[in-house]
């Protein structure tokens, strides 16, 4: 069974090396920035609870997030185990994610603020599915056009130097301290994110 988080600061490439160790472990990739965005694309209820946090940069509550992921990954799919990226981001999510299940390992993927502003800048993401792209380190094979869907790629709004500035603040205040709390239990793994993508995703790989 292997129940993995993937952790790290935005722009450390979570969701870019997810993507490959959802298709090696044959396991769900459950990303909650996704979820979120579905919703709020599809104009559910939640969708338009999520959006008014969301586009100022702030975390959707604890109440609303905890339920959503504990059902997620309660579902059939999950049943091997599964890869969590964007959960959890601090003490009261983590001790949910502990009535729900129980962890194996933590990838902490780590980058500097500097490389974060730089890549998320230059980050585009397609509106079907959120696979991830970078205008330079990891183009598209067609300018705006998604190589896995075929769906347009956009800038995230949240991705306006603003907001990341209010979401890594939130990340180092927040979310960072939850390293103690998963070291204490020997599951956290340490990833030079600042490398390349392909020597990033050796490290990720040589873990399983
Ligand atoms: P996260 O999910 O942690 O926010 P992403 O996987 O979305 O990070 O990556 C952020 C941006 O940086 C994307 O544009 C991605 O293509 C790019 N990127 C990811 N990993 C690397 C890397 N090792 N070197 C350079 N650019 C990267
Ligand atoms: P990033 O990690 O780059 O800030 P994500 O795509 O993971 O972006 O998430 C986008 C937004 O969705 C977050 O800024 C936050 O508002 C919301 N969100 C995602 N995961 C969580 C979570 N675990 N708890 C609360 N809000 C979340």
């Amino acid at each position: 069974m292997n129940n993995i988080l993937l952790f790290g600061p935005q722009g450390s490439g979570k969701g870019t090396q997810g993507e490959k160790l959802a298709e090696q472990l044959n396991l769900p990739l459950v990303v909650t920035g996704n979820i979120f965005r579905h919703h709020m694309q599809e104009g559910t209820e939640l969708g338009k609870l999520a959006k008014r946090f969301i586009n100022k940069g702030e975390l959707v509550p604890d109440e609303v997030t905890n339920r959503m992921i504990g059902e997620r990954i309660q579902r059939a799919d999950c049943e091997f185990g599964f890869i969590l990226d964007g959960y959890p981001r601090n003490l009261d999510q983590a001790k949910a994610l502990d009535g729900y299940t129980t962890i194996t390992h933590l990838l902490h993927i780590n980058i500097s603020d500097e490389e974060a502003v730089q890549r998320i800048g230059n980050r585009r993401t397609c509106v079907e599915n959120g696979h991830v792209y970078h205008l330079i380190y990891n183009p598209p094979k067609q300018e705006g056009v998604c190589d896995h869907d075929a769906s347009e790629l956009e800038q995230r709004a949240d991705d306006s130097e603003e907001a990341l500035k209010k979401r890594l603040a939130i990340y180092h205040d927040e979310t960072e301290p939850l390293l103690e709390f998963y070291n204490q239990r020997n599951l956290v793994h340490d990833i030079d994110g600042e490398q390349s993508i392909d020597d990033v995703w050796k490290d990720v790989k040589s873990l399983f």
